[in-house]
C-alpha cells in the first residue's frame, strides 16, 4: 500500500534543528512539500535548502509560534506559495529548568506559550484549510515527562501534558471532516536541547532504558512519517511513545 503523502504539504513548527529538522527530512523523503519555521531564519533556510536538494519543495518561514499575528502571516504565506496545508507538526519547544519554588512567572508563561499555545494557534489556522478539504493529519510532539513527571521541570511537564489533551479533543472535534490528530512523547533524544544536560544526569537516564540507547531524532521522525501516512488513517487521538521502553 502507497503512503499517499507524495505531493502533500506540510508545516513543521520548529523544522530548523534537531527532531524538527529530522521529521522535515523523513517528510521529504516521502515526497512532501514543507514550511520549514522557525524563530532561526538562517538555519531554517539552511534546512528548506536541504530539502530542495532531496527533491522536493521547500520554503523557510521566520516566525515566533507562540505569536498569533506571526502564526496567521505563516499560513498565509503556505497557501499562497503551495496552494493547502494538508499535515501540520507542532514541535516547536523550549525547556526552562528549575524547581518550582525558584520558577520564575516568565518561566512559566514562556514554556507555556511556545510549548502548548502555539499548538493552539497553529492548529487553528492549519484547520481553515483541512475543514474544507475535508483532510488533514495533525501530530503534536509531547514528551514522556507528560507521563512520569521531572523535577525540575513542572512548566515543561504540564505544557506536554496539556498537549495531550489538546490533542484527543481536536480528535474527536474533527474526526468527522477527514483529520486526525495524534501525538507522540519522545524519552530521550539526543539534541542540542538534552546536550545541554550534565553528564551524571545523561549515565543515570541510560540507566533506565531498557533498550540501552538514547533516542535519534531519526526514531521520532520514522513515528511522525507513520503517523501522517495513508497506513495510519484508522488511527487518532493517541499517542505514540518513542522512548526505548524507558516508560511503558
Ligand atoms: P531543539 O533542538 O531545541 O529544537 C527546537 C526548535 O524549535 C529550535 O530550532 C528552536 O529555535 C525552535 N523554536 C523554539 N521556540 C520557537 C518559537 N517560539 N517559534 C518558532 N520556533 C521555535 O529541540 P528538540 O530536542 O529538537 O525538540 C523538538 C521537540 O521535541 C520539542 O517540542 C521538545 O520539547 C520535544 N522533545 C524533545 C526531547 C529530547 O529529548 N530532545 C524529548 C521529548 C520531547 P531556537 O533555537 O531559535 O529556539
Amino acid at each position: 500500500m502507497e503512503t499517499g503523502l507524495k505531493g502533500r504539504v506540510a508545516v513543521v513548527t520548529g523544522g530548523a534543528r534537531g527532531i524538527g529538522r529530522a521529521i522535515c527530512e523523513a517528510l521529504a523523503d516521502s515526497g512532501v512539500s514543507i514550511g520549514v519555521v522557525d524563530l532561526l531564519e538562517s538555519e531554517a533556510q539552511g534546512t528548506a535548502e536541504a530539502l530542495v536538494q532531496r527533491g522536493v519543495r521547500a520554503i523557510a518561514l521566520k516566525a515566533d509560534v507562540s505569536k498569533a499575528e506571526d502564526v496567521k502571516a505563516l499560513f498565509e504565506r503556505v497557501v499562497d506559495e503551495f496552494g493547502t496545508v494538508d499535515i501540520l507538526v507542532n514541535n516547536a519547544g523550549i525547556t526552562r529548568d528549575t524547581l518550582l519554588l525558584r520558577m520564575k512567572e516568565e518561566d512559566w508563561d514562556a514554556v507555556l506559550n511556545v510549548n502548548l499555545k502555539s499548538a493552539f494557534l497553529c492548529t487553528k489556522e492549519a484547520l481553515r484549510t483541512m475543514t474544507k478539504k475535508r483532510y488533514g493529519r495533525i501530530v503534536n510532539i509531547s514528551s514522556v515527562v507528560a507521563f512520569t513527571g521531572n523535577p525540575g521541570q513542572v512548566n515543561y511537564s504540564a505544557s506536554k501534558a496539556a498537549l495531550v489533551g489538546l490533542t484527543k479533543t481536536i480528535a474527536k472535534e474533527y474526526a468527522s471532516r477527514g483529520i486526525t490528530c495524534n501525538a507522540i512523547a519522545p524519552g530521550f533524544i539526543q539534541t542540542q536541547m538534552t546536550d545541554a544536560l550534565p553528564e551524571d544526569v545523561k549515565k543515570e537516564m541510560l540507566r533506565g532504558i531498557p533498550l540501552g540507547r538514547f533516542g535519534t531524532p531519526e526514531d521520532v521522525a520514522r513515528a511522525v512519517v507513520f503517523l501522517v501516512s495513508d497506513w495510519a488513517s484508522y488511527i487518532t487521538g493517541q499517542v505514540i511513545h518513542v522512548n526505548g521502553g524507558m516508560y511503558m
